[in-house]
């Protein structure tokens, strides 16, 4: 059997959690926060959808830093579904990083140094730069001195509005008509052949020596001075934390941020990090963007991780944290005490929790048809009748995984439209947990102890 790497392996479930939210896109609320029964891909489950956008609200406020949520709930309810939806309304430059309790027992870093790397790709940094930007579109040619006599000696004055800045030049008028056309950046060379009037952008890198003849003896070069469209602007990067620690860390490289195989980063590499953050963030250069840490099957994680994460929240730069579990009161991880969701009480008392509730068959219906539209299925209504029955007997994520099977089967016997019998065809070759249990305890004499 060929090798598979632990690191692909991990990105192959990684790639798999996230396509099976590829149709959230929001929290789907309206401005009062309340739900829409049926909107950015979500459906239903709303009085988890309105606490999760009061959240929103408060980190786009800036007031929740180092807080935590905990999303509790049945298995297939829409915890990750939601945590997505959360990341979605945030925004394009606030972090999410996301990973799943199991995730953390790797035997590429230890556990908190995962959990180091995890908050930390949910740190953001905005850095402001002021730079010189030059380039600007014409927007507006006007002559300002009118010319005396004849054509050919028809100049004027140019002035290159932009929607920033003005410059002038003095041209002739027929070239003034033909470069508003252009766009121009400082330093450009610009040849314009007096004959015709005809402007020709160069570029910046034009060798004069060797093209000028090329053009020939009509030609006229203008080089726009430099500076003379120049203005300084401030210009925003936004990275993570952790991406700034990659790129500083000189035993990976900064390649490492496109595999992901980033191994441990030493604590020195960290440190230096922080303080030059810090400065940068006194001389006003650069801002902390707290994003979203989401941690799924949290029940997974061990008293070590608790009190990391514990103290990790206590920094200022902490992103606001949301765990979820499907568990109930289950032992804490490496120890015999039992307590809620596997969460020791003291960290469950910093959490607001938001709890999910089971689908009525109406919304299980209602994300069956989202999730056909996304996988670009098309089912027949009695085979959406038949899995969302499914749905209600099994589970919505069964249901849903049956949709891309059914295809498959209906693409086998060169069908169109997905029918009952690719349902229920697919029904038999798949178990759902009921069956499969069922089937096990059958059997139960045949298997190893
Ligand atoms: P688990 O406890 O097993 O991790 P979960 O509560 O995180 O489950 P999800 O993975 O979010 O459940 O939901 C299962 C599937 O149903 C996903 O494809 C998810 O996108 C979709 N889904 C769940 N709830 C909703 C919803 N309210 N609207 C739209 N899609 C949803």
């Amino acid at each position: 059997m060929a090798e598979i790497k632990l690191s692909e392996m991990r990105d192959l479930t990684r790639i798999e959690r996230i396509g099976a939210h590829s149709h959230i896109r929001g929290l789907g609320l309206d401005s009062a926060l309340e739900a829409r029964s049926s909107s950015e891909g979500m459906v239903g489950q709303t009085s988890a959808r309105r606490a999760a956008g009061v959240i929103v609200k408060m980190v786009q406020e800036g007031k929740i830093a180092g807080r935590a949520v905990l999303l509790a709930g049945q298995p297939g309810t829409g915890k990750t579904a939601i945590a997505m939806g959360m990341a979605k309304s945030l925004g394009q430059e606030t972090p999410f990083a996301m990973l799943a309790g199991s995730e953390l027992f790797s035997l590429e870093m230890s556990k908190t140094e995962a959990l180091m790397q995890a908050f930390r790709k949910a740190i953001g940094v905005r850095i402001k730069e002021e730079t010189e930007v030059i380039e600007g579109e014409v927007v507006e040619i006007q002559i300002d001195r009118p010319a005396v006599a004849g054509a050919a000696s028809k100049t004027g004055k140019l002035t290159l509005k932009t929607t920033e800045m003005e410059t002038v030049y003095d041209l002739g008028a027929k070239m003034i008509e033909a470069l508003g056309k252009e766009k121009v950046q400082s330093g450009d060379v610009i040849a314009i052949d007096k004959a015709s009037g005809k402007i020709t952008k160069l570029g910046r890198s034009f060798s004069r020596s060797r093209d000028y003849d090329a053009m020939g003896p009509q030609t006229k070069f203008v080089q726009c001075p430099d500076g003379e469209l120049q203005k300084r602007k401030e210009v925003v990067h936004c990275v993570t934390l952790h991406e700034i620690d990659v790129i500083n860390s000189r035993t990976q490289g900064f390649l490492a941020l496109f595999t992901g195989d980033t191994g441990e980063i030493r604590a020195e590499v960290r440190e230096q990090i922080d303080t030059k953050v810090a400065e940068w963030r006194e001389e006003g250069k650069a801002e902390i963007v707290p994003g979203v840490l989401f941690i799924d099957e949290v029940h997974m994680l061990d008293i070590e991780c608790f009190s990391f994460l514990n103290r990790a929240l206590e920094n200022d730069m902490a992103p606001i944290l949301v765990v979820a579990t499907n568990r109930g009161i289950t032992s804490i991880r490496g120890t015999n005490y039992k307590s809620p969701h596997g969460i020791p009480i003291d960290f469950l008392d910093r959490l607001l929790i938001i709890s999910t509730q089971p689908y009525t068959g109406d919304d299980i219906r209602k994300i069956l048809d989202i999730r056909c539209q996304e996988e670009d299925v098309e089912m027949s209504e009695d085979a959406k009748i038949l899995l969302t029955k499914i749905g209600e007997d099994t589970s919505l994520r069964y249901a849903i995984n049956l949709i891309t099977s059914a295809a498959l089967a209906c693409q086998k016997r060169k069908g169109k439209i997905v029918e009952m019998e690719d349902i229920s065809r697919v029904y038999e070759l798949f178990y759902d947990v009921k069956r499969s249990t069922q089937y096990l305890m059958e059997y139960q004499s045949q298997y190893m102890f």
